[in-house]
C-alpha cells in the first residue's frame, strides 16, 4: 500500500522528439493536442504493475480486447494550472481519484489506491510542466482512462487492464452561450443503469440525440429522467444549475446524474457566500413556468471542460424560451470568476482544492 509520503516509483522513459517547440498555442481544439508524455500501467494477476512514463504514441493491443466489444472503459477528466508563484495546482485530484473507483466498481473492474491515481498524475504533469500554457482560460487537460486488455470474447469482466494518464493544453470549451433542448425522446442514463459513472458508453449513447439537436438548432441537450422526462438531470456531459428567486438549484444526485467535481465545488463556493442552495428534483414544468413568471434568472452547465456554460435559450416541445442577459447574471458569473481565481493561484484557495508541485 503506498502511502502519501511514499513516492510511487515510475520507470521513465522520455521522447526523444519533443514536440513542444513547434505546437500552436494560440490554436487549441479541445483534446486535439498531447503533451510528450503519457502513462501507463497494467492490471495483471490481482495487482497493478509496470508503472511508466512513455513518449505519447501508440499502444499495441489484440482486436479481441473486451474494451473494444464489451464495453468495460471508463475515464476521467481534471485540469492543472500554472500558478504565478511559479507553482503548478492540479484540482481536486483525489475527488477523481475516488470517483474513478465508483466507476471502476459498478463496471466491475479493479479500483486504484487513491495514491497511486494522484502520483501517476502529479509525476507526468511535473515531466510535461511546460505544456501548461499560461493564457487566461487555458489550462492542461488531464485525462485518465482504463480499459480491460483480455484478448478473450466471453463476456465476463477481464482479467487484465490499463490505466493510461494523457495531457493536453486546452482553451475554453464552450467559445458562446448556449441554445439548449431539452429532450423528451433520448435518455442518457436510467434507474439502476450506470449515468453516475464516467463508462465510456454512456457517451456512445448521447452522441445520436445530440446530433439531431444541433439539426434542430440548438448547441446541447438538458437531458431529463428515463421514465417520464418530467424532472431535469444533466446538461449534456455536464451538471446543470438554475437560479431561481435567488438560491441556487441543481439536481440531487443519484444513480443516473455524473456526481461533478465542479458541481461540488460550485455549491461549496455558493454556501460559502450565503447563497442559499437546494439540491433536489427539478421538473421540466417548474423550469418552464419559472423563465415565464421571471423567478429563472440564470441557467447553466457546470464541468471540468466547460467550467461554467451559460445557457441563453432553451428549447421544450418546439418552442423558444429566452432566458435573461448572460452579463447581467450575478451568481454564475462570480462564480466562473472566482472559481478561475482559485485554481490559478489568482485567489486564497480556502477549501484546500489545489494539489501544487
Ligand atoms: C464529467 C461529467 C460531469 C462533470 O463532472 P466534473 O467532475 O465537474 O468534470 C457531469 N456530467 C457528466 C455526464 C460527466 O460526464
Amino acid at each position: 500500500m503506498l502511502n502519501a509520503t511514499d513516492t510511487l516509483e515510475i520507470k521513465i522513459t522520455r521522447s526523444a522528439t519533443p514536440r513542444l517547440a513547434t505546437t500552436d498555442f494560440s490554436n487549441l481544439a479541445f483534446g486535439k493536442t498531447f503533451s510528450d508524455h503519457m502513462f501507463v500501467c497494467d492490471y495483471i494477476e490481482g495487482e497493478w504493475t509496470n508503472f511508466q512514463i512513455l513518449p505519447y504514441g501508440e499502444l499495441p493491443f489484440s482486436p479481441a480486447i473486451s474494451a473494444l466489444h464489451y464495453g468495460q472503459a471508463f475515464f476521467e477528466g481534471l485540469k492543472a494550472y500554472n500558478h504565478p508563484n511559479g507553482k503548478v495546482g492540479i484540482f481536486r485530484p483525489y475527488k477523481n481519484a475516488e470517483r474513478s473507483n465508483r466507476s471502476a466498481e459498478r463496471l466491475s473492474m479493479p479500483t486504484l489506491p487513491e495514491e497511486i491515481f494522484v502520483q501517476a498524475i502529479a509525476q507526468l504533469v511535473d515531466l510535461d510542466r511546460e505544456w501548461i500554457p499560461s493564457q487566461p482560460h487555458h489550462s492542461l487537460y488531464i485525462r485518465p482512462v482504463m480499459f480491460a486488455t483480455d484478448a478473450a470474447l466471453g463476456v465476463q469482466p477481464s482479467s487484465t487492464y490499463k490505466f493510461v494518464v494523457l495531457t493536453g493544453p486546452t482553451g475554453p470549451y464552450f467559445s458562446k452561450n448556449l441554445k439548449v433542448k431539452i429532450e423528451t425522446t433520448f435518455s442518457r442514463a436510467s434507474e439502476g443503469g450506470f449515468g453516475f459513472a464516467k463508462a465510456a458508453g454512456n457517451y456512445a449513447g448521447s452522441l445520436l440525440p445530440a446530433r439531431e439537436a444541433v439539426k434542430e438548432g440548438y448547441d446541447q441537450l438538458i437531458w431529463t429522467d428515463a421514465k417520464n422526462h418530467e424532472f431535469v438531470e444533466e446538461l449534456g456531459a455536464a451538471n446543470v444549475m438554475f437560479v431561481i428567486n435567488g438560491k441556487l438549484v441543481t439536481p440531487s444526485t443519484r444513480d443516473t446524474i455524473l456526481k461533478g467535481i465542479t458541481r461540488d465545488s460550485v455549491l461549496t463556493m455558493a454556501r460559502s457566500w450565503g447563497v442559499e442552495v437546494e439540491e433536489r428534483r427539478i421538473s421540466v414544468a417548474e423550469v418552464i413556468a419559472c423563465i415565464a413568471d421571471g423567478s429563472l434568472t440564470e441557467a447553466f452547465g457546470v464541468g471540468t471542460a466547460a467550467t461554467i456554460a451559460h445557457i441563453a435559450e432553451i428549447g421544450h416541445e418546439g418552442t423558444v424560451y429566452t432566458l435573461p442577459d448572460v452579463a447581467g447574471r450575478e451568481i454564475s458569473n462570480r462564480i466562473l470568476k472566482t472559481l478561475n481565481e482559485i485554481r490559478s493561484g489568482l485567489a486564497p484557495d480556502e477549501f484546500g482544492w489545489n494539489y501544487l508541485i
